[in-house]
């Protein structure tokens, strides 16, 4: 890859001292010997366990450097700091400063990060981080080998204690943020509970460079909120019907997606989207303002928009036999999206709408009236049956009321006659559970069985 720094600039850039030769310029940085590839610079974390003790094995496997905080006996170059997490996080964020994009845009929020991400990044047709990185360690790990000469990069942020966001505007202040939805997810983290979570992802706003803007859903009042605390930076750009940026005339496509109009300040367009559900209209519009406000042609940002799949666990639609439809949302959940994600089982054609659920982490002592709440939403909703497993089933069951069955575990519901077997031929099936919980084990058995 061209344009990256060499292991002299990197360690000039983190304070650190070279040992060995420059050595090849770094293809990325692992910290994670098994996804480790060949020219890769190993960075030795001390997390729950030590680093330094796989870097061996990181070299065998083709570490072409080492990122240590003592030096090894492995015939490598390193560079060697005092603390190795802080050098990686000072690496990405002075290979940011140095490359300066054009337009750093963050995205934060309790859910969609990644789906609006995704969508902004097409639209912008900007870099982004990638897969998940968007943590403490994620984030600089991809942002010490930014390209240079970007129109736009796209980060996503994310938390699941206080103080994490704003160390990741220190490392990336952005000029545009997004906050995608305040919601509830890690309440268990927050002694002060939904106020504590909307302070947590205020801290973007409040890492915002000078001049900078953000965006966020116009109905949730937390964002509100935090629009009008004295640390909150920027200009806050409220998104939905009745705003400046509006999505208006949605509807389903069914199989295919959904279509909305798309009102800016300057007019009005038609957009297509392959993402089901109404949450993705919002995090579509999201995007595109968040787009614009980078200055990208609407029509452009739509058009580009119009070509992102759902990614793995995110809303992939299979069919099954009989005429029915898994939708995969096995990769995690929460009260909020699992209501966003079953009420777009109605637009497809076929039976019964079954949802197949493991229980929702983190929400500490809410836990029981989160669940018990969910299930009358889903019952809200018009579903057919709920399945649900985890240490709060019976909880959501109950509250779905006839047709909630409770099972303690993954292994119950796949072997009682009452569990995954029971769900009928030609049925329409969400499947959704926190990521603790596995859900796509159900996934897998139904795609097999069904
Ligand atoms: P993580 O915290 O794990 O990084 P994330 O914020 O990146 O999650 P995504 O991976 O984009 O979120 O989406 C996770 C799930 O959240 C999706 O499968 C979908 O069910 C749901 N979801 C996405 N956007 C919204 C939204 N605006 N409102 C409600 N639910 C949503
Ligand atoms: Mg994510």
């Amino acid at each position: 890859m061209t344009g990256l720094w060499t292991l002299g600039e990197a360690c000039r850039a983190v304070g650190g001292r070279l040992v060995g030769d420059g050595g090849p310029v770094p293809g990325a940085l692992s910290m994670d010997t098994r996804t480790l590839r060949s020219g890769d610079c190993f960075v030795a974390i001390r997390g729950a366990r030590d680093g330094h003790d796989f870097a061996g094995e990181a070299v065998a496997r083709g570490a072409g450097s080492l990122l240590v905080d003592r030096e090894l006996p492995l015939p490598v170059p390193q560079i060697l700091v005092p603390d190795t997490l802080e050098a990686l996080q000072r690496w990405g964020q002075a290979r940011l400063e140095a490359v300066r994009p054009g337009h750093v845009i963050a995205v934060t929020g309790s859910l969609g990060k990644t789906t609006t991400k995704e969508l902004l990044a097409a639209a912008a047709a900007a870099w982004r981080t990638p897969g998940n990185r968007n943590n403490t360690l994620g984030l600089p790990e991809a942002l010490a080998t930014l390209p240079a000469g970007l129109d736009a990069a796209v980060l996503e942020m994310g938390m699941s204690t206080p103080g994490e966001i704003r160390r990741l505007t220190e490392i990336a202040p952005p000029d545009i943020g997004v906050v995608t939805l305040v919601g509830v997810a890690h309440l268990e983290n927050f002694v002060d509970g939904q106020e504590g979570i909307a302070r947590a992802k205020g801290e973007l706003v409040a890492g915002l460079r000078p001049g900078g803007v953000w965006v966020h859903p116009a109905d949730d009042p937390w964002c509100r909120w935090i629009a009008i605390q004295p640390w909150a930076r920027g200009r806050a750009v409220p998104v939905g019907p009745g705003a400046a940026y509006a999505w208006e005339d949605e509807a389903s496509l069914g199989l295919h997606g959904e279509r909305f109009r798309f009102r800016h300040p300057g007019g009005a367009l038609d957009v297509r989207i392959r993402l089901r559900g109404a949450h993705q209209v919002r995090n579509a519009t999201l995007a595109l303002a968040a787009a614009m406000l980078a200055g990208v042609a609407p029509e452009e940002a739509a058009r580009r928009m119009g070509e992102v799949d759902a990614g793995p666990g995110r809303g992939r639609l299979h069919p099954l036999a009989g005429g029915g439809w898994l939708l995969d949302e096995s990769y995690n959940a929460a009260p909020e999206s699992i209501l966003a994600t079953a009420a777009s089982l109605r637009t497809l054609t076929g039976g019964d709408q079954v949802a197949v659920l493991g229980c929702v982490r983190e929400t500490g002592p809410a836990a029981p009236r989160l669940h018990r709440e969910t299930g009358e939403g889903l019952r809200a909703l018009g579903l057919d049956r709920v399945l649900v497993y985890g240490d709060h089933a019976a909880d959501l069951a109950g509250g779905f009321g006839p047709g909630g069955r409770a099972f303690p575990d993954f292994e119950s519901l796949r072997d009682d006659p009452r569990g995954l077997a029971s769900v009928p031929p030609g049925a329409r099936v969400l499947v959704k559970g926190s990521r603790a919980w596995r859900a796509e084990r159900a996934v897998d058995w139904l795609l097999q069985f069904l």
